[in-house]
């Protein structure tokens, strides 16, 4: 009998998104035609600027020409894009060599396959509430995992403490649902953690973009020591409005070694054996995001977000809620009225105000008694779910 990977049976239940996916096909079930104000997408609303869907065009026709066609792709990425990519991180004081930027399909196919790098018997470390891909792909790799959970008084920001170990270190920054950002002092003590300890640190940028305050690290390579125990990893989609589209990158520099081999050879070895590449088309639409018009017209994009951070924050203020999150990242995290549990939370919005939000347990149990309201809804929407907030009902 072929036996299947059994760790998947440790998996829990039901994925978060699934679980609100399912309350809100009932309400609507229940309501037919009523509008919900949906707070809870991590999707964008927005489409793809015009610098990168001329590229696109100008991309889909190269390959109906026979001089210009383009079959399989360089299995670790279009020299173009890669230069492109290390030409943005000379822009933040960072210099890599081309051939450490990885193209990928996105930081979610990365964040699983990266996995491979490590030998079966690692522990993970996972500082929580997090984005619940860290975990389940341990799991199903049947890796030990070591939940570190956070709070409002560490600013959901821990400082590294030698009574806890891993041989992988999740760090996502602007964190996903918190949007905590690490500052340089905090994210140096995780840097110099690792190399102390020999672990090794994926740091998540997948929100790097919307840092504003001048002194935040955008990457971990702007810290000294990084080069030798981090691997970071990008995504185009909500820096660019690529989530359909799927594009990212991942950076492993050449000095990243355990127990004499090199991450980054391994990783040229992997993607050459279980990739053909990223798609042509889609890699000249995402060279087009590092150009100066690309770049006007992303930060264009993400104003537009910032100005819904603004609204939902207004509106949290004026009700005098306690929460953090909104200005160098996408999302706000409040915590619940009266000791609510964040689903008996989740029921009231949708129920009374029709707003949908993301339960904070949905991203570890030290999530329980918060919630997650995105900025990625359509403006409209927005302004209206804040009125419906700021009205105070759901909160007495
Ligand atoms: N990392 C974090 C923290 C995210 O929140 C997300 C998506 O929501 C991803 C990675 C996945 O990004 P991608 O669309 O590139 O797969």
């Amino acid at each position: 009998m072929t036996r299947p990977n059994m760790h998947y049976a440790d998996l829990r239940d039901s994925y978060l998104f699934r679980r609100i996916a399912q309350k809100i096909a009932a309400y609507e079930e229940d309501h037919p035609g009523v509008h919900l104000y949906r707070m809870g997408i991590g999707d964008v609303s927005l489409p793809l600027c015009d610098a990168v869907i001329r590229a696109l065009h100008k991309a889909v026709d190269d390959q109906a020409n026979a001089t210009r066609f383009h079959g399989y792709m360089p299995e670790c990425g279009a020299p173009f894009l890669r230069e492109a990519i290390a030409a943005h991180y000379v822009s933040r004081g960072v210099s890599l060599d081309v051939d450490e930027v990885f193209v990928s399909s996105g930081a979610s196919d990365e964040l699983g396959d990266i996995l491979d790098l490590f030998d079966a018997r690692s522990s993970a470390m996972v500082i929580e509430p997090a984005y619940p891909a860290y975990v389940d792909a341990n799991v199903m790799a049947g890796r030990a995992i070591i939940h570190v959970p956070t709070c409002e008084e560490d600013g959901f920001l821990p400082r590294p403490s030698d009574d806890l170990q891993a041989n992988v270190i999740y760090l996502c920054s602007p964190n996903n649902p918190t949007g905590a950002v690490f500052g340089r002092k905090r994210l140096q003590d995780w840097v110099d953690f690792a190399n102390r300890h020999g672990s090794v640190i994926l740091f998540d940028a997948a929100y790097e973009a919307f840092i504003e305050d001048e002194e935040l690290p955008h990457s971990i390579f702007e810290l000294e020591g990084a080069r030798t125990c981090a691997i970071e990893i990008c995504s185009l989609s909500k820096t660019a409005g690529f989530t359909g589209t799927r594009l990212g990158y991942t950076v492993i520099p050449t000095e990243l070694r355990r127990c004499g081999m090199s991450l980054h050879d391994m990783w040229v070895r992997n993607r050459t054996t279980k990739t053909n590449g990223v798609s042509y088309v889609i890699q000249r639409g995402g060279a087009a995001v590092f150009t100066p018009e690309g770049q006007r017209q992303i930060h264009q994009n993400i104003s537009v977000y910032k100005r819904n951070a603004r609204v939902l924050m207004d509106a949290l203020d004026k009700v005098g809620v306690w929460y953090c999150g909104g200005r160098n990242a996408p999302y706000l995290w409040l915590r619940c009225p009266d000791g609510l549990g964040s689903w008996e939370f989740f029921d009231r919005l949708l129920n009374e105000i029709q707003v949908v939000g993301t339960p904070g347990e949905g991203f570890g149990s030290c999530g329980e008694g918060y919630f997650r309201l995105s900025t990625f809804g359509n403006p409209h929407d927005t302004i209206e779910a804040a009125q419906r907030l700021a009205d105070g009902s759901v909160f007495r």
